[in-house]
């Protein structure tokens, strides 16, 4: 699977973590992450901490991401944060589309589109989320929600520009739950993800693109999940605020 796409360990830390404490943990992940590793490390951190841990993590492999941005370049919005202002702060990447952020702010496929074009427009490298709800895939609703998702995510969004893109398949049942997926449930659902790119694109760019699997992910479940071979990595929420963080990028080492 390396070389032909990359292996991604990403962290999410969602709104946790001040100034204080993000230069206090980042400091030691830097100290503890070896260089050497052949996969992406990117950590997600709160605006406030994106200027902070790109500076501390400039020498290291760690890479920076926002957790959300605005689809407008500037204007009234009052408390929006724009894609060109994380890229002039060295943001690498931006999470887009975080079933909290469809979930809790009711943000729609639309405005989703919207945020990962104009990313892609400013230099800014996606890691766009779908996922299912419980009583979705109860209903035996998670590939259309997450062929619907994926579609209407990736609207406009060229063959070159995938390139720039990677998804992470999170049903929203096993985030922050602790019940994690099984690697048959996510395997089917990453092979199906990686079908659906092929018919949007080519085989090419399906082949090329890393799909990661978040939810509930530990150093005790990664094994199984990162043996499937359409699951390309993982963002991972709780675990990276702590040291299961650390733990996770020296195990895949
Ligand atoms: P979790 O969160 O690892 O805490 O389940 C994953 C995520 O929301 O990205």
């Amino acid at each position: 699977r390396l070389g032909e796409r990359n292996f991604i360990l990403a962290g999410n830390w969602k709104m946790n973590k001040t100034n204080t404490e993000a230069s206090a943990f980042v400091n030691k992940l830097v100290g503890q992450i070896g260089n050497e590793n052949k996969f992406e490390i990117i950590l997600g951190v709160p605006y406030t901490a994106l200027d902070r841990v790109a500076d501390i993590t400039r020498s290291s492999k760690i890479k920076v991401a926002a957790e959300n941005m605005y689809f407008e370049d500037s204007g009234a919005f009052t408390g929006e944060i724009s894609a060109k202002m994380l890229k002039d702060i060295n943001t690498e990447y931006v999470i887009l589309g975080h079933s909290e952020r469809r979930n809790i702010f009711k943000e729609t496929d639309e405005e989703i589109n919207k945020k990962v074009k104009k990313a892609l427009s400013n230099e800014l490298k996606v890691i766009l989320c779908v996922g299912e709800l419980l009583e979705e895939r109860e209903d035996g609703l998670t590939l259309n929600v997450v062929e619907r998702q994926i579609k209407k995510g990736l609207k406009g969004v060229t063959k070159e520009d995938m390139s720039n893109v990677v998804i992470a398949y999170e049903p929203v049942w096993a985030i922050g739950t602790g019940k994690v997926a099984t690697p048959k449930q996510a395997q089917d659902t990453h092979e199906s993800i990686r079908r659906l790119i092929s018919e949007i694109y080519d085989q090419d760019v399906a082949n090329s693109t890393s799909i990661l699997y978040g939810g509930s992910v530990k150093p005790e479940n990664i094994f199984g999940l990162f043996s499937k071979p359409d699951i390309d990595g993982g963002l991972v929420g709780g675990a990276s605020l702590k040291e299961d963080f650390i733990e996770l990028a020296n195990i895949m080492r």
